[in-house]
């Protein structure tokens, strides 16, 4: 979906919606902006109801301060109108307190941008504005500032976070991409010690990660492949409403029968992803004017190697990814249904994804069907799509459960006796 062709108050009720609904504001709390070419401020109201908001209760502020609405514009409004005259690329600005949000603004920390190697990238440069008064010109001035220096999210000290960017939409990328770290950071702090990603990782995962690929045109649509296109759009939306992708990463595939397979497309938004943007692949050629994911490459590659294997997932979700950027172990000997579906879960080290496939796709078997790629994602693979899922689900939900021991006692993981006695009564 092309943002930018929408309304500017069919823009901010769409985005706020997906904010509110995503649990990262209160009903109160958070304002969203967009600038369009008039010079017009389009901004959300104060003291309205987040959470059923329409486009009649978006207020408009004229250059001249004139403002044209049924309420008042948001009490931040002076932080918004600062912003744009300070950094005259930005188009659209973003501010809420998401709780782990708040958490580090309130211990006054930066999160960790370089968990996995794209944040860095979509968030950019983070600082801090020092405290003051909501809505007051003090706070406006010094958070205008920040931006003024070329960051594009700034943390406010025992507050929240403002983020600019030139649309809404991105604005909107880099604030949940940012949250993630957030969140991605207080759990993983839970179970280990978590390790950064070095520059050097950074640009290399930037610079390997396309692959280049001939185009064919997909001329003769078969029912299955209609189907299956219509299959991964399901999940894929279900996969971001609970959060194990976000909006621009998680990817897809699925293989048909006669050997080509389809997979997500690169940086389209989860949330409102079409049928028509599944990108089909046929040896190595990729279907014309369409972007695979970037690990298109690596699909491919355990397609080739493993003919059980007809899906796979690769995400980044949050409580898995505790386990992927710390040296906490997954050990999935949890409940016996944990066991069973996720067996002997590896972790193999930053890189392979794109430098060593054979590496990826050789760790996979029968008793591994998932691998974490430490400071990158997990890769789940299965019989079919909901087979895939399913695992990715239970692999979240477990891991969440293992991130929940941490206050309340030690684990008591399922002995050798017990794994040996599972495996005999459900045959693998
Ligand atoms: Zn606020």
């Amino acid at each position: 979906m092309d943002f930018s062709m929408l309304h500017p108050a069919d823009q901010l009720v769409m985005m706020m919606e997906r904010i509110y609904s995503y649990g990262m504001t209160t009903t109160s709390g958070g304002n969203l902006s967009i600038l369009d070419d008039n010079g017009d401020i389009w901004i959300t109201p104060g003291s309205v109801d987040k959470g059923s908001l329409t486009r009649d209760d978006i207020v408009r502020v004229t250059p001249d301060g004139t403002v044209i609405g049924n309420h008042k514009p948001s009490s931040e409004f002076p932080v918004h109108k600062r912003i744009y005259e300070t950094r005259p690329d930005l188009r659209a600005v973003l501010h809420a307190h998401p709780p782990a949000l708040v958490a580090f603004s309130i211990v006054r920390k930066k999160p960790e941008t370089r968990l996995v190697p794209n944040v860095a990238q979509i968030c950019g440069s983070v600082d801090f504005a020092l405290y003051d008064v909501p809505g007051s010109i003090g706070l406006s001035k010094k958070i205008a500032a920040k931006f003024g220096e070329g960051h594009n999210v700034v943390m406010l000290e025992n507050h929240g976070v403002f983020v600019g960017s030139t649309s809404i939409f991105g604005a909107f990328k880099a604030f949940e991409t940012f949250d993630f770290c957030a969140r991605l950071q207080i759990e993983a702090l839970k179970v280990g010690k978590i390790s950064a990603l070095t520059d050097e990782q950074i640009a290399l995962s930037k610079e390997k990660q396309h692959a280049r690929m001939d185009e064919f045109v997909n001329r003769n649509v078969t029912s299955e492949e209609k189907a299956a296109r219509r299959d991964m759009v399901k999940f894929i939306t279900r996969a971001y409403r609970q959060q194990l992708f976000t909006s621009t990463q998680g990817t897809f595939s699925q293989r048909l029968s006669d050997g080509t397979f389809l997979i997500t497309p690169y940086d389209i938004d989860r949330k409102y992803i079409q049928p028509e943007d599944i990108v089909k692949i046929h040896g190595n050629w990729c279907e014309q004017g369409k972007t695979p994911s970037r690990s298109v490459l690596l699909h491919k590659r355990i397609y080739d190697d493993h003919p059980e294997i007809n899906s796979i997932i690769i995400a980044h979700s949050p409580h898995i990814m505790a386990f992927a950027v710390s040296d906490a172990e997954f050990d999935s000997r949890t409940i016996p249904e944990s066991y069973i579906m996720l067996r002997d879960v590896k972790k193999l080290p930053f890189g392979v994804s794109f430098m060593d496939h054979a590496l990826v796709s050789n760790t996979i078997s029968h008793m591994t069907p998932i691998v974490l790629l430490e400071n990158e994602c997990v890769l789940v693979t299965g019989a079919s799509l909901l087979n895939a899922f399913d695992k990715l689900e239970v692999m979240e939900y477990s891991a969440k459960a293992i991130l929940d021991t941490c206050n309340i006692g030690k684990l008591v993981k399922i002995s050798d006796a017990e794994v040996k006695e599972l495996r005999d009564a459900f045959k693998f």
